[in-house]
């Protein structure tokens, strides 16, 4: 999810049906592509670059809000089984973990 996506134009001016997105992203059609198919990529590109339906900051609250719901969950169900499961204490904890596994890309150190 790109912040910068969801303003499309189209160039049609060149006779080629361009599709560009704010964020810079762009589609062309392909020569060998039937108008079917040309639709189809169009969809997908309008897909994967409608930009974000939250704002940053209602992603913030959202997901600091469920962090929390976890917790609480995680503890709840320790206390009745005996489990060990993680209790992320943060966000960053969170966060951390996600990385740990993979699922974030591991954090980079700029040069
Ligand atoms: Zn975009």
């Amino acid at each position: 999810m790109n912040p910068a996506c969801g303003r499309f134009t189209e160039d049609i001016l060149t006779g080629k049906a361009r599709l560009s997105c704010s964020c810079g992203g762009t589609v062309v059609p392909q020569p060998n592509m039937t108008p079917g198919e040309w639709g189809d990529a169009r969809r997908a590109f309008k897909v994967r670059h409608a930009g974000p339906k939250l704002t940053v900051a209602e992603l913030e609250v959202t997901l600091t809000e469920s962090v929390q719901l976890q917790a609480f969950y995680a503890k709840l169900l320790n206390q009745h089984d005996g489990g060990e499961r993680i209790v992320f204490s943060s966000v960053e904890a969170w966060v951390a973990r996600l990385r740990e596994t993979g699922k974030l890309p591991k954090k980079t150190t700029p040069p």
